[in-house]
């Protein structure tokens, strides 16, 4: 089962989740913890917080789009997209913790009263793909469950729903199999199939283990759990 099979509002319910477990560990927090590192390299906790808080807010333009037919890109270019996070990361604790509540509550405000004849429209990501805004809700169900494990005080791929660690795994091997990447590397979850990521390549890499270990190698977040393959470093994704 796919996170794109479900029914609508399944998928949207998945995305306030993932947004409820990233505010749970974000509460954990001290103001004073939001200036230590994240799992990404080169930002803060303050810097993944802007960045979260201008997602909501960028994936808002792609809603307002869709509800007007009036084209309202995500980001005017991607530096401004940079310079933005950094900025937004100089902000005090205060200040990021409320663009994090606005902006989602923002988002939610446009998802609950999109008209059902809008779901389709056809809108852009920061990638430049042509999807119906209804994607906008596995773009935020991607982003707040990872991020939440990136901000590194307890959330882990093991928390998230199978369906989004399953729909994860498809988008990044699709992802690598676009750019020609992965040749030789043979994924083995646990209990599935085993996925070659170019089927044509000799296998020289096998990496293994429970669903969520390998989902999280294959994000580039660490090998943690994983049963083979710890050493083997992932294809970029994004
Ligand atoms: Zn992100």
């Amino acid at each position: 089962m796919s996170f794109q099979d479900l029914p609508l509002a399944e998928r949207l319910l998945i995305a306030r989740r993932g947004t409820a477990y990233f505010a749970q560990r974000l509460a954990e927090l001290t103001d004073d913890d939001l200036n230590s590192d994240t799992l990404l390299s080169g930002w803060s906790r303050k810097h993944l917080l802007a960045h979260v808080g201008y997602n909501a807010a960028a994936l808002c333009r792609l809603l307002d789009w869709a509800a007007t037919g009036i084209e309202t890109p995500m980001y005017a270019s991607p530096e401004q997209r940079g310079t933005e996070i950094d900025e937004g990361a100089t902000l005090s604790a205060a200040a990021l913790r409320n663009l994090f509540d606005h902006t989602v509550a923002r988002l939610d405000e446009k998802w609950r009263h999109l008209p059902a004849s809008a779901w389709h429209a056809q809108v852009r990501t920061a990638q430049g793909r042509l999807v119906p805004v209804s994607e906008t809700a596995w773009m935020r169900t991607r982003e707040v469950w990872i991020h939440a494990v990136d901000l590194g005080n307890g959330g882990r791929f093991g928390d998230f729903p199978d369906v989004v660690a399953d729909s994860l795994l498809t988008d990044i091997v699709g992802m690598w199999q676009k750019k020609d990447l992965g040749a030789g590397l043979v994924l083995e979850v646990d209990g599935c199939a085993p996925i070659a990521v170019q089927p044509d390549s000799p296998t020289s890499t096998k990496v293994g283990g429970s669903l969520a270990s390998v989902v999280r190698w294959a994000a580039g977040r660490g090998a943690v759990g994983l049963t083979s393959g710890a050493d083997a470093q992932p294809p970029r994704w994004l």
